[in-house]
């Protein structure tokens, strides 16, 4: 379904009444026309920098420069001295920062791996306050700070969490132009697995991803190709016949993988049609079904990723809740994955598998009318957590995807007052399309995510419930 108002509001007229009337005017999104390229920040301008005991020199700047950007210190900045030593070491050239209003960045990354006191905060500010307003519109930023959960000293700790309310509050204040700030929390020796985050956070493919933070750990071989990362690679999507699901198959499609859609044979007809789309083959077959699992293994063959998407609502006030409401949400959206993936489990995954669910913001927050909803997508989240162990044994991983308001079917059927609040509620104005899901979790199937395991990333525009 069409955003009426945010096309209205970039007509000449809408321009100018939302401004009379201080009504918000929500960006065009810039999000990917294609797949990962391997420079996707060509000759785009990003200005780094640090606090001045930050560690992470070496793999930010190698990781920037693999990804062609044009990279950018500010001269005076009390941040610089790792920087520049980690540029001369790894033979990168860095420009000074030019001075005047006509040197607008693309992109902002901080390493604050050396924030390790309340006082130590000043140097983020030093940095950012002074350019924040030169952000190009759609532009990134990206703080890289120390996992909380694994430093001892109260003062690291301390710090580390702080940066954690700056970036949801700075993506609040930049939203308006499209931008983003995202906070990566780095584990030990997770800076190896860098490279594939930036790309993530750095370009169009996380254009719906604000105010965030992820932890990157360890493990993993480094990545040598970025584009068609998936190629070759089996993937099975449930619920693919259309919205989320679909765009997700093309995605993955998009980025190499042999993908294979399924569905509830009701939808064999828009499963064929999804999957004839991007060369895929559709398996017409409830998540339900008793022998579900059994079929995926004996007609799927061994996966390399697994995305459950398949979700349904029946929503009603719990006082009203039939129990066949309750059985039937919470078979589709959690039951069904915890059986298919444990047959799964035993003999139907590649090494190095990735599993994706999708979760959402209705698990985080809660609303009124969705106790089964709710229980099952805040299920997935402790569901991912609890299974990270055994993937990574595996040398795979499995992750969620948070959906906020995304423009479907599903979010097409709510009163229009709900959708209108839904759609509005967020630091960019506007409901999420199911590509910007697709991307979240094509990231998450692919390697660019080695390092991430057992999280939930919410891809919600930073919608303000349960934030
Ligand atoms: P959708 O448009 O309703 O599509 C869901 C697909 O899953 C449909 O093709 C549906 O088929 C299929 N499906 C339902 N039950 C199934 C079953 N038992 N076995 C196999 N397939 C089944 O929903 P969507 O908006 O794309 O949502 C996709 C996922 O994102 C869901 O898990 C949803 O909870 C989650 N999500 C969506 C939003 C949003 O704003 N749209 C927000 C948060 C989370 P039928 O048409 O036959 O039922």
């Amino acid at each position: 379904m069409s955003d009426r108002y945010l096309e209205f509001t970039h007509s000449a007229f809408g321009r100018q009444l939302a401004s009379m009337m201080g009504l918000p005017s929500p960006p065009h999104l810039r999000r990917a026309v294609g797949g990962y390229s391997e420079q996707p920040l060509e000759s785009r301008a990003t200005l780094i920098g640090g606090a001045p005991n930050a560690q992470w020199g070496e793999a930010v700047l190698a990781a920037l420069s693999g990804m062609g950007a044009d990279l950018y210190v500010a001269p005076e900045h009390n941040g610089l001295a790792p920087i520049k030593f980690a540029a001369t070491k790894l033979g990168v050239t860095l420009k000074g920062e030019p001075s005047g209003e006509r040197f607008v960045p693309q992109a902002f990354v901080f390493d604050a791996s050396g924030v390790d006191s309340a006082s130590a905060l000043r140097t983020i500010y030093d940095f950012l306050q002074p350019r924040i307003s030169r952000l190009a519109a759609h532009g990134r930023v990206l703080v890289l700070s120390r996992a909380p959960r694994e430093l001892s000293a109260v003062g690291e700790r301390t710090a580390a969490s702080a940066l954690r309310g700056f970036v949801r509050s700075l993506g609040k204040e930049i939203g308006r132009k499209g931008a983003t700030a995202n906070l990566v929390e780095v584990g030990n020796d997770g800076q190896n697995n860098l490279a594939g985050v930036l790309r993530f956070f750095l370009s169009e493919h996380s254009a719906f991803v604000t105010g965030q933070t992820l932890v990157l750990g360890a493990g993993g071989a480094p990545l040598s190709q970025f584009g068609q990362s998936l190629f070759g690679k089996r993937a099975l999507v449930t619920g693919a016949a259309r919205g989320i699901g679909a765009s997700i198959a093309q995605t993955l499609a998009r980025e190499g993988a042999q993908v294979i859609g399924m569905d509830r044979p009701q939808e064999e007809g828009a499963l064929g049609e999804s999957m004839s789309r991007i060369g895929g083959r559709g398996l017409a077959l409830d998540v339900t079904a008793a022998d579900a699992a059994e079929r995926i293994v004996s007609e799927c063959g061994p996966l390399d990723v697994v995305v459950h998407n398949a979700g349904v609502t029946r929503d009603k006030m719990l006082r009203n809740m039939a129990p066949h409401l309750w059985d039937m949400v919470l078979d589709i959206n959690l039951g069904a994955i915890v059986r298919i993936n444990e047959r799964l489990l035993q003999d139907g995954l590649a090494d190095g598998a990735r599993l994706v669910c999708i979760s959402s913001i209705g698990g985080i927050a809660g609303n009124a009318g969705q106790t089964n909803y709710g229980a099952t997508k805040a299920g997935i989240i402790g569901y991912a957590e609890a299974l990270a162990p055994e993937l990574a044994r595996r040398g795979g991983a499995i992750n969620a995807v948070a959906p906020g308001f995304i423009e479907t079917q599903m979010t097409a059927a709510m009163p229009l007052v709900n959708r209108e609040v839904g759609r509005r509620l967020n630091s960019l104005s506007q409901g999420g399309l199911p590509i910007d899901i697709a991307e979240a979790v094509t990231f998450f199937a692919s390697p660019l995510s080695t390092g991430v395991n057992g999280q939930t990333l919410r891809v919600c525009g930073q919608n303000f419930v349960g934030a």
